[in-house]
């Protein structure tokens, strides 16, 4: 068993003033793919490196597989990890470079081959073992140093941001295949970064951190579906989710002139204004008037390759839509808009919080 809990994690720089995390609970559950994210400076780094006893929590416990390790240094931890700054050694070949920590742990010679050749297969790395460095490109490189935190056969994998130094479509392609070896190896994983769309593909779950907290925890399709908050909301999709401010009155909701059915949920919320989020592929478009539908006005519109990115002006909003690309649509042109009353969410417009 290799559950990690975090419990009550404060941690505050000498230098920093703020909170890098303020009073953090989480667990990963054995075998589970758990990734931190949120925008720059949100406490990822220091809630990760905390699991790995590479900081000192101010307060607050860390245990593995049931076990406290919060006074433990990092390498009695039963831990792996991977950095953004992968440092694998340019002097060593990619064989050697992969089994650094089996050398380290006097592990005999049979056993070190079986072991680098099973990670350098499921790293696709079998033809470069006798490679140096230098002669491997980025994508390669970063393999090694995923191959050579997995290799250890470590309870928990943590990785920080591990494929930030990749292009954009090497990221994509190796994104996949980490996928692929965690789930192969079924290795509890902490995994960071800042890249939500990342966060998405890789994690069972995703913890969503804003100001050293956990905003949201959840498996990533139903915190997409249903934003805790506005900030989870405007954080998680591309493009973020739309909000509009909207009016209740005498069971209708009114969106500038026009105004929807209001669900059974805003039925305390008469006579006040509540936010509507809506997320873009979830609106209809038209360009014919439709009973019920809301009219708007085309401002910019974005082909993607698979649709159509649409910026629509609906009274004083402003707001995104997916439309399919075989819709006509030129800037200043009159579209009329549908969303379905099961895709939309509510918040309060003072607290931001999800209505329940
Ligand atoms: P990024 O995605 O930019 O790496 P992050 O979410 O990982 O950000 P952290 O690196 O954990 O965030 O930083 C959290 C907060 O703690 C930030 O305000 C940061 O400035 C501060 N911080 C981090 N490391 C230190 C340090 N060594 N000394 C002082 N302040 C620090």
């Amino acid at each position: 068993m290799s559950a990690v809990t975090v419990q009550n994690l404060v941690k505050t720089y000498a230098s920093g003033g703020r909170r890098a995390t303020d009073d953090v609970s989480l667990e990963v559950a054995d075998g589970e793919f758990l990734v931190l994210v949120g925008p720059s400076g949100c406490g990822k780094t220091t809630l990760l490196r905390m699991v790995a006893g590479l900081e000192t929590p101010d307060s607050g416990r860390v245990s593995i597989g049931g076990r406290d390790v919060t006074d433990l240094p990092a390498r009695e931890r039963g831990l792996s990890m991977v950095f953004q700054s992968y440092a694998i050694f340019p002097h060593m070949r990619v064989r050697q470079n992969i089994g650094f920590g089996l050398t380290m742990r006097k592990v005999p010679r049979d056993e070190f081959d079986r072991r680098v050749a099973r990670a350098a297969e499921l790293l696709r790395l079998t033809d470069y073992l006798d490679r140096y460095p230098a002669q491997l490109s980025g994508g390669q490189r970063q393999r090694v140093a995923v191959a050579r935190a997995i290799v250890v056969d470590a309870a928990v994998l943590l990785m920080d941001e591990p494929l930030s130094n990749l292009d954009a479509l090497l990221r994509l392609q190796f994104r996949a295949e980490l996928k692929r070896i965690v789930s192969q190896l079924g290795t509890t994983t902490l995994y960071v970064t800042h890249d939500q769309a990342e966060a998405m593909s890789l994690g069972d779950r995703v913890a969503v951190m804003r100001d050293g907290r956990v905003a949201q925890l959840g498996p990533p399709l139903s915190v997409y579906d249903r934003p805790s908050d506005r900030f989870v909301g405007g954080f998680l999709g591309s493009p973020p989710m739309n909000f509009l401010t909207a009016r209740v009155r005498d069971g209708l909701l009114a969106i500038g002139d026009a105004s929807l059915p209001a669900p059974d949920q805003l039925s305390t919320w008469d006579g006040r204004d509540v936010v509507v989020g809506v997320r873009a592929e979830n609106i209809q478009v038209s360009a014919q008037a439709r009973p019920g539908w809301l009219p708007a006005r085309v401002e910019v519109v974005e082909p993607t390759g698979a649709a159509l990115l649409l910026t629509v002006r609906l009274g004083d909003e402003q707001l995104k839509v997916q439309a399919p690309t075989t819709f006509q649509a030129t800037p200043d042109q009159p579209l009329h808009l549908y969303a379905p009353q099961d895709s939309l969410r509510f918040y309060d417009p003072e607290t931001s919080l999800a209505l329940p």
